[in-house]
């Protein structure tokens, strides 16, 4: 089931959101960046993230709304959501005994940790050097995912308990974790080979 990040991003290019937020893009795609002192556009709108040549912001329509917004990620979606009227999913009932759920909340919190520094590190050694440079995959997913990821961290950190739980069912839906968790390891034997 999609969450309400998923919802919007597949709904709302960047650029669109952009022109409706008052960003006027040039024939290239470049807008004058609001978030430093641009003289001339030095800020590239692509379909799926964005990312300014002057200061380094970037990311994807979650995180324009929410910069020029000053919002919380999740503040930001909803605003996406309500604009352009995109259907936001209801979340699945819980289920399980508190037990269980324990287990599973401390299985989560771990494997998100791992995956958000992993995100954290890539959007730092794969960001783009130039405007003609194609974005490093690896850019490209740190940018779309380091937001909902760190929603769904605080959440199960410090949301009532209700709201944890139904982080939990999200994520461990579809074997979401299993796969992250796998994932996870292959990368982390791929960059230690990479060292050796
Ligand atoms: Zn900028």
């Amino acid at each position: 089931m999609k969450n309400i990040f998923e919802a919007v991003r597949e709904a709302v290019p960047v650029p669109l959101a952009a022109e409706r937020y008052g960003l006027k893009a040039n024939h290239a795609g470049m807008v004058c960046c609001p978030f430093h002192d641009d003289r001339k556009p030095s800020l590239k709108l692509n379909e799926d993230y964005f990312y300014c040549f002057g200061c380094g912001a970037g990311g994807d329509v979650v995180e324009l709304t929410r910069r020029l917004f000053d919002l919380r990620p999740y503040e930001a979606a909803s605003k996406l959501a309500v604009d352009f009227g995109v259907d936001v999913p209801a979340t699945a009932p819980p289920d399980g005994s508190l037990n269980r759920f324990r287990s599973d909340l401390l299985r989560c919190q771990q494997v998100l940790d791992e995956y958000l520094n992993l995100l954290i590190r890539w959007q730092r050694k794969y960001a783009p050097r130039s405007q003609d440079d194609k974005p490093d995959d690896r850019y490209v997913e740190a940018c779309q995912m380091l937001e909902p990821m760190d929603y769904m961290a605080s959440m199960l950190a410090a949301g009532t308990l209700e709201q944890r739980i139904r982080a939990v069912d999200r994520l461990l839906a579809d074997g979401k974790m299993d796969q992250l968790e796998d994932r996870l390891n292959r990368i982390k034997e791929q960059e230690l080979k990479e060292e050796n």
